[in-house]
């Protein structure tokens, strides 16, 4: 963010608004983490503040300070279209494109407010007034934490905030192990320690939530896994059937497909969910090293993401899914095997 934005900013907060914060579909740890984080910033100098995500997100994202006041916007359609359309500011967080927030995107695109965006993806759409965007940083939360510092606050950050932002951080880097964490990653995680972000609690919270029927649902997935040596690939099915004899809620699968990757030599990662209720395949893709699976989800699967983090989605059913995914694999030979 340069200095003629942050000023503009400055300028924009510099008196009272009504702001709206809303996050992509099915939010993670970073989404909620940062529009939280903004939140209690944005109140704490006098804003009227909501947080809106597109739909519900997993129980172990619910203990975050101030998460109860998060409307979700499936679940009370009226009440966040009022919102939106009574904003003088929309901050779009943890997405760059107005596509990722599901039924959200016709209210957002008639709205008259300012947009500002703050997200770490590739290839940030131009729907923005102010975009902070940097592909470059591990997290959106850390994105909020220098973006705070830009506007000369650092010394606003609450024990609250700086929960909010380790949590972000922390989920986002797959606990501090990921390529985008940096020595800056850790400066600001030990500056948020300082401010109150109680470290082991935060990871007992996240980490530590497990239900007996999600475990045994890793199970099946462990059980379903298969490699394909000639690709150092590994990839993960997961059936609605499975789904469903295993008490499946929200978030059970979450980082089930790194469990591929967590076998020695594997680059790639796939994990393919059925979702009858919204009939598609849900994929998540992973990769280690020069593979890009932002590109190898936008070209093959209506989907994107980040270099080595990705999603997508397909239409097939699952048995044609993986089918489709098999065949493509062979002009992806040679840089699986670098
Ligand atoms: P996940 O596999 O956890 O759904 O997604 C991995 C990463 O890719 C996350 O950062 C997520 O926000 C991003 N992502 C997931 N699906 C899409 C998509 O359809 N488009 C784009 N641009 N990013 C996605
Ligand atoms: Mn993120």
């Amino acid at each position: 963010m340069n200095t003629t934005v942050t000023n503009k900013i400055k300028e924009v907060l510099s008196s009272s608004k009504k702001i709206v914060i809303v996050t992509h579909k099915n939010p993670d740890g970073d989404a909620i983490g940062s529009s939280l984080a903004l939140y209690h910033y944005l109140i704490s100098i006098g804003h009227e503040v909501t947080v809106i995500t597109p739909n519900d997100y997993p129980d172990f994202l619910k203990w975050v300070p101030n998460e109860n006041t998060v409307l979700k916007y499936d679940n009370d359609v009226a009440t966040s279209t009022l919102k939106i359309e009574e904003a003088d500011l929309i901050f779009t967080l943890d997405f760059n494109h107005l596509s990722r927030s599901g039924n959200m995107e016709g209210v957002l695109k008639t709205s008259n407010a300012t947009f500002i965006m703050i997200d770490h993806h590739q290839q940030p759409d131009d729907y923005a007034t102010y975009t902070y965007s940097d592909s470059e940083i591990c997290s959106t939360c850390q994105m909020v934490y220098h973006f705070i510092e830009k506007l000369d606050d650092i010394d606003k950050i609450t024990p609250e905030i700086a929960t909010c932002i380790y949590l972000g951080i922390m989920t986002d880097t797959g606990s501090f192990r990921f390529r985008s964490t940096t020595s800056t990653t850790h400066k600001v995680i030990s500056d948020l320690i300082d401010k109150g972000a109680d470290n082991t609690s935060i990871h007992e919270k996240v980490y530590d939530a497990n239900t007996l029927s999600r475990l045994q649902l890793k199970g099946v997935a462990l059980k379903n896994l298969k490699i394909l040596s000639e690709y150092n690939t590994a990839y993960i099915t997961i059936s609605q059937k499975e789904l469903d004899q295993n008490n499946f809620k929200k978030g059970d699968t979450e980082g089930f497909v790194n469990l591929g990757l967590s076998i020695n030599g594997i680059k790639f990662a796939v994990i393919f969910i059925e979702n009858k209720g919204e009939s598609i395949i849900k994929i998540s893709f992973r990769s280690k090293g020069e593979f890009s699976v932002n590109e190898f989800s936008r070209n093959h699967f209506d989907g994107g993401g980040h270099h080595n983090a990705a999603g997508g989605r397909s239409y097939l059913s699952l048995p044609k899914t993986v089918e489709k995914f098999i065949s493509i694999l062979p002009s992806y030979k040679n840089v699986l095997n670098q």
